[in-house]
């Protein structure tokens, strides 16, 4: 009997993934997708003020009738600039959720369940006094534990507080496209950076193409999206212009309520290490399927390459002019 080798697998399941998004395409079914926002914060940036980033990003997500999921790490906020911010958010009826107090790294060996479920009940105690406080919660970087004892324990320690896992289902990488918009900024205040919003939603729409697809082939249906983005300079710029692309590109946005009624937020994968995308987590436990995946399934070292010679691309275009 021919077996298939690990290689042909890997290109069937592309083949696969590929051929699902155009069948959606061509069946007219609308993908929907939630905003989720993470670390809001007060810190200072080139071009805009901790209030302006802040203001835009409400103004953009207000002008398109969005609810978004807000992700505070307490320690960002634990101040009265910071109250402020979450007072503008909760105004705005946006969930305001947890995501620890202190961000740390659950699979870091050295840090035990008990400090990290203390630490996630201080971030609770930063937020609960918030009209739209909402009993979801995001481990910082995705990683929900590198043990089965840490990764148990913080499940029954949410199901004791009665949260929800505020699962990421479209991961992306766009705090590093925005840490490389402060660092030209620092260098050239007057830096053209259009190549970074091109590069930013291009990254997005990739990320989201990819992930649905891998949904549909795992649950054999479409699931509601939360798509991770963070609280920056770059979202500050172009949120707005993010949300009317994909918008373009036959996504719905719905509000992050809607989203995260979804079954696949009940879902507690057997993984270990525990943690990415809960698609991803999913993903993993096909056999067919995992060989395909990345780990991490997002990082920097993936980007950095495509985003510098897009930005040679466009010095090369304008040295033409
Ligand atoms: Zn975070």
């Amino acid at each position: 009997m021919i077996r298939p080798t690990k290689q042909f697998t890997c290109i069937l399941i592309w083949v696969c993934l590929a051929m699902v998004s155009e069948a959606q395409v061509a069946a007219g079914r609308s993908k929907q997708l939630a905003i989720t926002i993470d670390d809001p914060n007060t810190y200072m940036t080139p071009m805009m003020t901790w209030e302006e980033r802040n203001h835009a990003m409400l103004k953009a997500l207000d002008e398109n009738g969005i609810q978004a999921g807000l992700f505070v790490c307490g320690m960002r906020v634990n101040n009265p600039a910071g109250q402020k911010l979450l007072q503008a958010w909760d105004n705005k009826n946006h969930l305001i959720c947890n995501h620890t107090y202190s961000h740390h790294y659950y699979h870091k060996s050295s840090l035990s369940a008990d400090e990290f479920i203390r630490d996630f009940e201080k971030g609770d105690s930063i937020i609960r006094g918030y009209r739209h406080y909402t009993k979801l919660f995001r481990f910082p970087f995705l990683k929900e534990g590198n043990t089965d004892g840490k990764r148990d324990s913080m499940r029954w320690a949410m199901q004791n507080m009665g949260y929800k896992n505020g699962h990421v289902t479209i991961d992306a990488y766009d705090w590093y496209i925005d840490s490389q918009v402060s660092e030209a900024l620092k260098k050239n205040p007057d830096v053209d950076l259009t190549v970074y919003r091109d590069y930013y939603i291009n990254h997005i729409l990739n990320r989201a193409e990819y992930y649905d697809s891998l949904a549909v082939l795992v649950y054999q249906r479409p699931i509601k999206h939360t798509l991770l983005i963070h609280h920056s300079l770059l979202n500050a710029l172009f949120l707005n212009d993010l949300i009317l692309t994909l918008k373009q590109h036959g996504w719905e946005w719905i509000d992050a309520s809607e989203a995260f009624q979804d079954d696949v937020f009940n879902l507690q994968p057997s993984i270990l290490p525990c943690g990415e995308s809960i698609v991803w987590q999913s993903a993993s436990l096909v056999p067919e399927i995992a060989p395909t995946l990345r780990y991490p399934a997002e990082d920097q070292k993936y980007e950095e390459g495509p985003l510098k010679m897009a930005i040679d691309r466009q010095r090369k275009q304008k040295g033409k002019l």
